[in-house]
């Protein structure tokens, strides 16, 4: 079999699929041609010499998208679409909510396979790729957050004075938020966060952060708010009123906001109201995780800094693209991880195990068709 690594094309996207590393494992087996496009770890620092040298040929982009399996980070682009082979599998971010897309993906008659609807189940985590990019977002957002705010994170005493650590608020402790936790509590600043899912308090506090805590008024919002399948659901209107009181004070003295509440397949709920932004001090900086959803904040832009009386919002998308190397490295582990299902690592024998639970809930399109959801 031939397995393709394209580069990827749209804008802004610097990952690559697989690395030297999981190229090498894939060659072991002698079974299967490893053709990587030209170029395609350039942006991940890696040169294509090193995909030689454990195998791989280098070649074209059609060469690549026409493989008979075919590894992305992104959905193929409609320039793409036309060169994927009739049959072939097809991995990646593929983008399930977008039924437009799901549906060209379906016309290019290849079976498609969504990474974002791995099922959040023991045997997936080392495929989870919405958790290991997660990761990344929620270190990277701190970093930036850090750098756009214009004084120190930690408590310092010096000759000149004393200078506060800086007060961080994390709204959604998801694989994010809890990272942002992590590398906040590391540069000494002082830290609080909140959730609409009752059973984050303790890991909040296990990290060093404190709980604000948003109360529920009976057991019908209790039981949304734990959420499903580890993912939250819409909150009721009375219950979000209810949190965005709370958050309002408290945004009052934080220097530095970081959003990263998601409900899959919905648009980001709104926790922050432009009349918080103006009652925010100036110099603050929020950095808003949910901006390619709509966001979390009034007022961020993709891909933008708005300042908003004097505080700054940054709405950067796609922020494990800015940390690539590393980003890659883990995102081309839980493909050949997830393709391990399919590709015996050892005797290379290929066979797609269509009953197994996690192949059933990420084929997205197959012989044509979309797959169907009941
Ligand atoms: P996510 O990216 O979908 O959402 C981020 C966070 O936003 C979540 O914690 C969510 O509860 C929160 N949120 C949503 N609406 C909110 C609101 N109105 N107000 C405040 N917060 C809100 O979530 P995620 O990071 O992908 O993961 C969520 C959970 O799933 C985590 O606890 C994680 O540990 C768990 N998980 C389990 C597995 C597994 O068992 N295999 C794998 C990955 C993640």
């Amino acid at each position: 079999m031939i397995i393709g690594i394209p580069r990827e094309t749209r804008a802004g996207e610097t990952r690559v699929a697989a690395t030297p590393e999981t190229v090498k494992k894939l060659a072991a087996t002698g079974k299967h041609q490893l053709v990587v496009e030209t170029g395609a770890g350039t942006t991940s620092s890696i040169p294509d010499r090193e995909f030689q040298a454990v195998g791989a040929r280098m070649a074209s982009a059609d060469e690549a998208l026409g493989a008979d399996i075919v590894l992305k980070v992104r959905g193929p682009t409609e320039h793409e679409l036309p060169k994927l082979k009739r049959g072939a599998m097809l991995i990646g971010l593929l983008n399930p909510f977008d039924a437009a897309a799901v549906q060209s993906y379906a016309g290019t008659g290849v079976s498609g396979y969504a990474l974002e609807w791995l099922p959040r189940i023991t045997r997936a985590q080392a495929m989870d790729v919405l958790s290991s990019q997660a990761n990344i977002a929620g270190y990277k957002a701190v970093i930036i957050a850090a750098n756009t705010y214009g004084r120190f994170m930690p408590m310092l005493m010096t000759a000149a004075g004393t200078v506060k650590a800086a007060r961080v608020l994390i709204l959604g402790v998801g694989v994010a938020g809890l990272q942002a936790i992590a590398t906040a509590k590391r540069l000494g600043a002082v830290i609080e966060a909140s959730d609409v899912r009752p059973s984050v308090k303790d890991q909040v506090e296990s990290l060093g952060a404190k709980w604000v805590d948003v109360p529920y008024a009976n057991d019908e919002e209790r039981e949304i708010a734990e959420g499903v399948g580890g993912y939250a659901r819409p909150m009721p209107p009375e219950w979000m009123a209810r949190q965005a009181g709370i958050i309002h004070e408290r945004c009052k003295s934080v220097d530095i906001l970081i959003t990263t509440a998601l409900i899959p397949g919905r648009p980001a709920p709104k926790l922050i109201k432009a009349a918080t932004v103006a009652a925010m001090k100036p110099g603050a900086v929020i950095v808003d995780l949910a901006v390619e959803q709509g966001g979390n904040v009034e007022g961020s832009e993709l891909d933008k800094i708005v300042v908003s009386n004097g505080v700054k919002i940054v709405g950067f998308g796609n922020l494990p693209a800015r940390v690539a190397a590393d980003a890659s490295a883990l995102y081309a582990r839980n493909v050949i991880n997830f393709l391990a299902l399919s590709l015996n690592p050892k005797t290379g024998e290929f066979a797609v195990p269509k009953d197994d639970e996690i192949i059933k809930a990420t084929l997205i399109c197959e012989n044509g068709a979309v797959v169907s959801r009941s």
